[in-house]
């Protein structure tokens, strides 16, 4: 049993007895760990406030591969949280993407483009209130580290490459576009011209602001297609959409 040596988001924080805790981790080299931190709760002794939710860290921990949970030895941090609990809405944003992350995320599965995404959204919260178009920005960037992308390009029918005048049609069920053609078969929602375009432009890294109209659309495109793909809850989510 080596002692592992990891950079790591802390996912989640959770008392266990009186001066244990638990803590969900996502790893740089490791992909997701829960793990015990004993002492972790007698905050003046070990790992003072290192544990905390959205810290980046420096972890060293053992695992034995019969056991499921790992024992962090030593913790520091890299960069604190300091920032996201300036306001509701960005602890909300936060616990958002960590939840999103944590739920869709196995233990053990190890993805760095997702922990660097991870990463710099948090650093993000951290300076700027995030709007409804940056959420969506960002969640479309997990959704790629994930492999979970919609398919905004071509039809999930046929294959064809669909022109962006004609990007209409959204099949949830399917995980992506239809063209006109494919439609008649198939089970869609139609949205106005230029609401997948403006998503395709997302998913290429071109930010476009899009008014009331657009991110209601958006919004409408993206529930339906997480909640029936993802089979996952995101609690988080209920309370930000009230923020945002
Ligand atoms: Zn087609």
């Amino acid at each position: 049993m080596a002692l592992q040596k990891d950079e790591a988001i802390v996912l989640i924080k959770k008392a266990y007895g009186e001066s244990d805790r638990i803590v969900r981790l996502f790893t740089l080299s490791g992909g997701k760990i829960t793990a015990i931190a004993k002492g972790g709760g007698k905050s003046q002794r070990r790992f003072m406030n290192t544990l905390e939710p959205f810290n980046h860290i420096r972890v060293e921990y053992f695992k034995k591969q019969t056991k499921t949970m790992a024992r962090i030895e030593n913790a520091d941090i890299i960069e604190s949280n300091s920032g996201i609990d300036a306001s509701i809405k960005r602890i909300c944003t936060a616990s958002f993407f960590v939840e999103f992350t944590d739920k869709l995320t196995k233990e053990g599965e190890k993805n760095i483009e997702l922990f660097k995404g991870l990463n710099s959204i948090l650093n993000d919260v951290k300076k700027i209130e995030f709007t409804s178009s940056d959420i969506v920005f960002h969640l479309l960037r997990i959704l790629g580290c994930l492999g979970f992308m919609p398919n905004f390009n071509t039809c999930v029918h046929c294959g064809k490459d669909v022109p962006d005048d004609e990007k209409v049609f959204f099949s949830r069920e399917r995980g992506g576009i239809l063209c006109p053609l494919c439609s008649g078969a198939q089970p869609f929602k139609s949205y106005p011209s230029g609401i997948i375009k403006g998503l395709s432009s997302f998913v290429r890294g071109d930010r476009c602001s899009g008014d009331f109209d657009f991110l209601t659309h958006v919004q409408d495109i993206m529930e339906g297609f997480i909640s029936f793909h993802l089979d996952v809850e995101i609690k988080s989510y209920r309370l930000l959409k009230t923020l945002i």
